[in-house]
């Protein structure tokens, strides 16, 4: 398991943080299935303002994907870097800078503890990272994601970008979560709330 900080400006000692944990194919970028080329990244529709909103009402973002073209051997660790640093540059434009890109780069046969619904990416980062999970949130568009948040004791939202648009309604209320059209109709929703 490999964590990657893009800024050195996470304070432990600091105050208990709201986190926006976000899944990265299918709700940052379009899902381009074991994505390794940065040219292919694209940012879906309304990402950027959305992540703008989020920031400016105190969440920090961070990033839990689960990589598994790496373990499956597609492509390389350095592979992911190139698309993460593109990702990094398109958000830049909007002024956005996601604090942690947390991913698993195994198989799932690897039965490692950090593939997503697992919670071991969220658990080292919780070392590095003071969070809180009342404040903070999950956005993913595969049962697994919302299932994290689950796991991580924090409200998920299921959004309709990725490949699977209709989801079980049933599963998803299940696991506690609730489902939105977009990344932008979640913020939204929680900037709302936070009041
Ligand atoms: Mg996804
Ligand atoms: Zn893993």
């Amino acid at each position: 398991m490999s964590l990657y900080f893009p800024k050195q400006n996470n304070d432990p000692a600091s105050a208990a943080t709201a986190v926006l944990f976000l899944d990265r194919d299918g709700v940052i970028i379009k899902d381009c299935n074991y994505l390794s080329d940065p040219e292919s990244v694209e940012l879906l529709p309304g990402v950027g303002d959305a992540l703008v909103r989020a920031v400016k009402a105190g969440f920090k973002l961070v990033i839990i994907s689960n990589q598994s073209g790496i373990g499956r051997g597609y492509f390389s660790e350095d592979d992911l870097l190139k698309v993460q640093l593109r990702l990094d540059e398109l958000l830049a434009e909007f002024g956005v800078v996601v604090e942690v890109v947390a991913y698993c780069p195994h198989a799932p046969a690897d039965n490692c503890n950090c593939r997503k619904p697992m919670t071991g990416l969220v658990d080292e980062l919780s070392e590095v990272l003071s969070w809180s999970p009342k404040q903070s949130f999950m956005v993913g568009d595969k049962v697994s994601d919302v299932e994290l948040g689950s796991n991580m004791g924090v409200e998920s939202w299921f959004v309709l970008t990725g490949h699977n648009s209709e989801p079980d309604k049933n599963l998803i209320s299940k696991l506690g979560a609730q489902i939105a059209i977009d990344l932008s109709a979640v913020v939204a929703e929680i900037v709302s709330k936070e009041g």
